[in-house]
């Protein structure tokens, strides 16, 4: 017999009653994962929004028929469900008290795609990105352009009725779903489509099709008089389409678009039936200059009575949030013109060239029509087009990178208003926002009416209070605005839904209440979003919630660069304890999902191989928040779960460079296995590890000795059941010609007075001299005077450290900052670059050193530290290198770029500086991390994860060059991760291919006969 949906949810929670009887049937009778436990629930209790609320469990379902049991067995056991893709959503609509069945790790597959009839039909886990690149070959696309378009999954899309920057042309997702084959909570499964599909149903589908109508049809007149007019009317459920004959040019009547939108509240779409559209051949791209912002919310209404693709808004605090930007710069000045309060970006799009540049010269014309001629700036230049809506998208990347208490907080962002009162909407609003002491960025779909602006409210103090007035008066200025809705685009779910009733009115909502009774009586569908919801500012909602408070305790590293001042109205307590550094940096993390990538960047790799939401930035920050804030029990910061959680973080900086927030989970690693460290101890295989720099010297006096593990049959196998190291994986060579230990060690080499400094890291040092004799030679034929770097002690050479921070030994990493600060004080004080061959040695200066030992010294030789192609390319740039290099045999290298070298922005300098070789075609393989990082990769636990990561893009990528093609790679751990990598399979083969330092190639290239 079912439960009533409340009891059995209080039931389900408890630990020793229904949570495990529940779970345990889950997993007894699913192939998929099933994740119970306190941190896998933490981790699914917060999307994109403001809100927190722990879920009863997770299911990852391997298959469809997975995804039925699990939601036949909730049902039977009256648990809610909540269907979830990226968890994206900025509203809420993806967080409760619930089984959260998460459709994006397995049920991602295209399953039917016709290029004739422009249709494919997909499950719900496809991330339209990854749906785009399968259409592109066809010249096809779905054209629903949302701005999470590399994590947003199909069904979120579907849930929320997204929309995408070019809407006025392609409509929102509602317009674009021909089909959904859903699974009601009650068990039954329909295929809800177009009219065609009415007759022929099941007596049960055509019952719900019959009542469903029957409310619609007896509230036309209601809905003609209250629903809102604009495109992007994305509240409640979509009953004014479902009505045949409305909207009728553009849609059949069809019961899925009622589906589209409710936000998982009416059912759970197995698979979406979807129209593709052509991508357009051609596009321009006028950028409109506007004096003052009004002007510029007074244009969109003329502008599209061209018929643009796009008007996207991006105002004063956009610009100069871009011009501020070091890589954004040079496209902010290749496309704007004096100092404009705010530009529109017009897109014209089609097939035909000459129509799109008229297009272009209309829109000149209007501008001058309105008072500002000269006011477009015109970019047919494609690449400068795609510059440009990248530095679009970044602007708020930038903004919600903001530090301290007061945040950019998304709950009145995307009201839609007709054109004609944009201008007098925005000024009204923004005199709304001083009123109670704050101010919003304004960007977005101008064309649409629907602009994007986040007050900056903060949200452990009276940020609720200020969030209910400001949204008490916005939703009046919305209702003043005929045809107007107050939500455009990111839905209802928590955040909303009490704000639908004031637009619709009490008469409509209860129709929508009766549509909700109608798909889910018992009301097991993610419950209380949409109708019957919770008040906005239920602060017991909160992902701050009343009450939360950050453990304090020292840290090993300094945070202070996220003690950042609280905005007034911060409760003083709660302000003190978040503004302790390490948890304020640990809070950037607003779940925005970026992390998920999948294609472009590095970001996040351990996510990329095993598509678990713990082993994503997101998920570790959010078990990082919930441990240090005591939501997690006690000790949970120091537990094993936590360590679970940390594991697989290969610590590539990816996420500090890419994360829009700048969430910097390898330094959070380093933190954390500080104090676990101290708490359970470090493991004789880490310690082996991190002290190799103090051991190296006696370990290359004997190779022979050092380098027995990979000698004798047996050992490595030894080594792994003894320690842990992978017996798959050989070890690093010990050499007996060290570099710093031979003649290559005298004093300052080079003839000519610019002098240098080459710091050899450990690793160079002792298992590849080579690289090191490689750059000198380099540095001196282009006649500087190098200077090596040696320590003060002349005991041991000195090192970065890493290999300690690598096991959380902080106190022993600075022993070795200290003396590398030493060693180098006076070449520093002269100001001479120190230049490192290794990337994760090199940026260990520039980055955790700041962090270890804080102060004027780090930041001198932070300042001072780069890497050694870095340094070339900058000399290049300054006209100042004199490098003569020749033609090498090989015309083509084939560059695998280190993690560290793409977070910290030098992959332009290699390529640069390879190509100085005359002839030399450079190609960089896109790749995130190559799965080795450090020690990372040797351990046996982490061998499977490593080499799949290395199989993602980069061995495959490697393969397919020509036997003559340069491998290049600049990390020693990527050119191992590489030999073993293109070895496997191939072991018999004489000349296994080997990747090499860029030094190698310039070195080679200095003594090729050609160039002599
Ligand atoms: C920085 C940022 C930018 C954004 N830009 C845009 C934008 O340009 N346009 C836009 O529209 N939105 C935007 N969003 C919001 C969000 O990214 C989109 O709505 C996205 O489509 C949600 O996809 P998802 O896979 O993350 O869905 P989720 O958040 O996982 O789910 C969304 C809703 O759909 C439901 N759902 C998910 N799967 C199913 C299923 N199989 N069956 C039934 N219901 C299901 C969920 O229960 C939930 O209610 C943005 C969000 C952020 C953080
Ligand atoms: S870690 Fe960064 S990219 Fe990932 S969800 Fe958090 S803020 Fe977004
Ligand atoms: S450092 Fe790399 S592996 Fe670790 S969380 Fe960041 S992106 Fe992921």
């Amino acid at each position: 017999m079912d439960r009533p949906a409340t009891q059995a949810a209080t039931d389900v929670r408890h630990p020793r009653t229904g949570e495990s009887a529940f779970a345990a049937r889950l997993a007894r009778e699913i192939q998929g994962e099933v994740l119970f436990d306190a941190a896998s629930r933490g981790r699914y209790s917060t999307d994109a929004s403001i809100y927190q609320i722990e879920p009863v469990g997770v299911v990852v379902p391997k298959t469809e028929a997975d995804a039925r049991v699990a939601i036949q067995i909730a049902a039977a056991e009256g648990v809610p469900i909540l269907p979830r893709g990226g968890g994206t959503s900025q509203c809420g609509q993806t967080v409760g008290a619930a089984l959260v069945i998460d459709n994006s790790k397995f049920l991602n597959q295209v399953l039917a795609f016709d290029a004739a009839a422009r249709t494919a039909v997909v499950q719900p886990g496809v991330v339209l990105d990854q749906l785009n690149a399968y259409l592109r070959p066809h010249g096809l696309w779905f054209p629903v352009d949302v701005s999470t378009s590399a994590q947003a999954t199909l069904g979120g899309m579907a849930g929320n009725n997204s929309c995408g920057s070019r809407s006025i042309r392609y409509g929102n997702m509602v317009h674009n779903v021909l089909g959904i084959d859903a699974l009601l909570a009650d068990g039954s499964e329909f295929h809800f489509g177009s009219s065609d599909a009415l007759a022929g149903g099941p007596q049960a589908y055509q019952d719900l099709v019959a009542r469903v109508h029957a409310v619609v049809r007896r509230e036309a007149a209601e809905i003609e008089a209250r629903w809102p007019k604009v495109l992007r009317r994305v509240q409640g459920y979509n009953i004014d389409m479902v009505q045949p004959g409305v909207e009728a040019s553009m849609l059949p009547h069809n019961l899925a678009h009622l589906l589209v939108g409710s936000e998982g509240t009416l059912a759970y779409t197995r698979r979406l039936h979807l129209a593709l559209s052509p991508l357009p051949r051609h596009k321009t791209l006028g950028v409109c200059h506007f004096p003052t912002f009004h002007q510029a919310m007074l244009a969109p209404q003329h502008i599209v009575k061209l018929a643009p693709t796009a008007v996207e808004l991006v105002d004063r605090t956009m610009i100069e949030l871009a011009r501020g930007n070091a890589a954004f710069k040079p496209v902010v000045n290749r496309f704007l013109k004096g100092d404009p309060d705010a530009i529109l970006l017009v897109e014209f799009a089609g097939d035909d060239r000459g129509e799109q540049l008229a297009k272009l010269k209309q829109l000149v014309e209007l501008m001058a029509d309105l008072g500002f001629p000269g006011g477009v700036v015109e970019i047919t230049d494609v690449s400068l087009q795609k510059d440009l809506w990248e530095v679009r998208k970044a602007g708020l990347n930038i903004m919600m990178s903001m530090k301290g208490e007061g945040k950019p907080v998304s709950f009145i962002e995307d009201c839609a208003v007709p054109l004609e009162h944009l201008a007098e909407y925005t000024d009204k609003l923004t005199q709304v926002f001083a009123k109670h002491g704050t101010r919003g960025t304004w960007y977005a779909h101008a064309s649409v009416g629907t602009l994007h602006v986040r007050p900056v409210l903060n949200m452990k103090g009276d940020g609720a209070r200020k969030m209910r007035a400001i949204a008490e008066e916005a939703s009046q200025l919305v209702r003043s605005y005929k045809g107007a809705a107050y939500s455009g685009e990111h839905g209802d779910g928590l955040v909303r839904t009490e704000w639908i009733a004031p637009i619709i009115g009490a008469r409509l909502m209860r129709a929508l209440e009766e549509i909700k009774d109608l798909f889910d009586p018992r009301n097991l569908m993610n419950p209380g979003k949409i109708v019957r919801g919770t008040k906005q500012d239920d602060r017991s909602l909160f992902r701050f919630k009343p009450g939360y408070a950050v453990q304090r305790f020292d840290t090993a590293l300094d945070w202070s660069e996220w003690n950042a001042p609280s905005v007034p109205g911060a409760d003083a307590a709660a302000s003190a304890a978040a503004s302790q550094g390490f948890m304020a940096a640990v809070e950037m993390c607003n779940n925005n999902g970026h992390c998920r990538k999948f294609d472009a960047g590095s970001m996040c790799p351990s996510y990329r191989a095993t598509g678990n939401e713990r082993d994503l930035t997101r998920g570790r920050a959010n078990t990082l928040r919930l441990a240090l804030s005591g939501q997690l029990g006690a000790d949970a910061f120091t537990s094993d779960a936590m360590r679970e959680t940390m594991d697989l973080c290969v610590s590539c900086k990816g996420c500090k460079r890419e994360c829009p927030t700048g969430v910097d989970m390898a330094k959070m690693k380093i933190e954390f296995l500080y104090h676990y460290g101290k708490r359970h101890g470090i493991a004789l295989k880490d310690r082996l590890i991190a002290w190799l720099p103090r051991y190296a010297p006696w370990a290359a006096r004997l190779p022979w000795l050092a380098n027995l593990r990979d000698a004798i049959p047996g050992l490595a196998a030894l080594s792994e059941s003894m320690l842990g190291l992978s017996a798959k994986r050989s070890l690093p060579k010990w050499r007996g010609d060290a570099f710093l230990s031979g003649s290559a060690a005298g004093p300052a080499t080079g003839t000519q007075q610019a002098e240098v400094v080459l710091l050899i890291d450990t690793f160079t040092n002792y298992f590849e001299p080579e690289n090191a004799r490689a750059a000198l030679a380099v540095l001196q034929a282009a006649g500087y005077r190098v200077h090596l770097a040696r320590a003060g002690d002349g005991e041991r050479p000195l090192c970065c450290g890493r290999t300690f921070l690598a096991s959380g030994l902080v106190d022993e990493a600075k022993a070795e900052a200290r003396r590398t600060i030493d060693a180098l004080r006076p070449y520093v004080a002269r100001g001479l670059p120190v230049i490192g061959l290794e990337p994760s040695c090199l940026y260990t200066l520039r980055d955790e050193f700041k962090a270890m030992l804080p102060g004027a010294e780090s930041d001198a030789l932070a300042a001072r530290a780069v890497l050694f192609e870095e340094f070339l390319a900058a000399e290049h740039q300054a006209g100042r290198l004199n490098l003569k290099l020749a033609p090498l045999a090989q015309k083509k290298a084939l560059l695998h770029g280190h993690c560290h070298q793409k977070a910290f922005g030098a992959m332009s300098s290699v390529e640069q500086v390879l190509g100085l070789v005359p002839e030399l075609k450079v190609e960089t393989v896109t790749s995130s991390c190559c799965g080795m990082a450090g020690a990372f990769g040797y351990e046996a636990a982490h061998y499977e994860v490593s080499m799949n990561m290395a199989e993602a893009a980069l061995l495959p990528a490697l393969r397919k060059a020509d036997a003559d093609t340069l491998l290049v790679a600049d990390g020693t751990s990527c050119r191992h991760q590489i030999h073993d990598g293109l070895r496997a399979g191939n072991e018999n083969s004489s000349t296994p291919r080997e990747a090499v330092h860029v030094a190698q190639v310039l070195a080679r290239a200095l003594a090729a006969p050609a160039g002599r």
